[in-house]
């Protein structure tokens, strides 16, 4: 479903992506790991092009783009309408209750009709469990109830691929469980996702593939069963053992 060849991205001076390529196949979960400003979130963010890529292909079901070269509205538009994002924090609209921070893009950027909008992040509401709160206002729920919604915001946007930065980043420990839940659930549910994490012990536990971050390339992947347990690198392993 997403496949990605050749990124290179600076920032200024700094070289941060030098030469990231992967695939991920539809269906999968694929877990980005790495040291500290090694790029992770870079990488994600250059799937909905959110940060430009200098150069570099990235393909997401049938929209392929090449960074290198001049590309045009319409394509960025088709290429970025492929993925959701969701942030560390959830970045809801305060003065809006939580129905209606998830129709707020099918309506509006979306042009669905309200009716649909609503039934369906009424679905959605209930999948991550918090069918009750669709009235409430997002600073009556807790860190992980609001971090819910934005997933449930992103999923009402039907992408083919969901993207995850560090979902639980911002959480309190005891709240990290029921976000890390809904995500296994969706993973359960064949979603495809690429997920920048710093769970290790849920990266073994929900990912397909893991990608090694280091050095601005992929530099090491495959399931997680031989990278986080065996991994081939003495970098991963070290990487490995100051964080587990
Ligand atoms: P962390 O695990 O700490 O979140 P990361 O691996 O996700 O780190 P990135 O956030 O992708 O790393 O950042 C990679 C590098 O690029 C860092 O050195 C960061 O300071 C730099 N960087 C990221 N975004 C920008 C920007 N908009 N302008 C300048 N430098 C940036």
């Amino acid at each position: 479903l997403l496949r990605v060849q050749g990124l290179q991205k600076s920032f200024g001076t700094l070289q941060v992506l030098r030469d990231i390529s992967f695939a991920v196949p539809a269906g999968t979960v694929t877990a980005v790991i790495g040291p500290s400003g090694s790029g992770k979130t870079t990488v994600l963010r250059s799937l909905n092009a959110l940060d430009r890529p200098d150069a570099g292909v990235i393909g997401i079901g049938d929209v392929t783009v090449d960074f290198a070269g001049p590309i045009d509205r319409a394509t960025l538009a088709r290429f970025r309408a492929q993925t959701a994002m969701v942030f560390q924090a959830h970045n809801l609209f305060p003065h809006r209750t939580v129905l209606q921070n998830i129709v707020e893009g099918p309506i509006v950027v979306q042009k669905r009709p309200r009716e649909e909008a609503v039934d369906d992040a009424r679905r959605l509401l209930e999948q991550v469990g918090l069918a009750e709160k669709a009235d409430q206002y997002p600073y009556q729920l807790s860190g992980g109830q609001q971090q819910r919604v934005g997933i449930a915001r992103a999923l009402a946007l039907e992408p083919e691929l969901m993207l995850f930065d560090e979902p639980t980043s911002a959480l309190d420990p005891e709240l990290v469980g029921d976000v890390l839940r809904v995500i296994k659930d969706l993973a359960a549910t064949g979603r495809t996702m690429v997920l920048v994490t710093h769970e290790i012990r849920f990266a073994q536990q929900v990912a397909d593939q893991v990608l090694f971050v280091d050095g601005g390339v992929v530099a090491e992947s495959g399931p997680p069963s031989r990278v986080l347990v065996e991994p081939e690198r003495a970098r991963t392993r070290q990487f490995l053992s100051r964080i587990l």
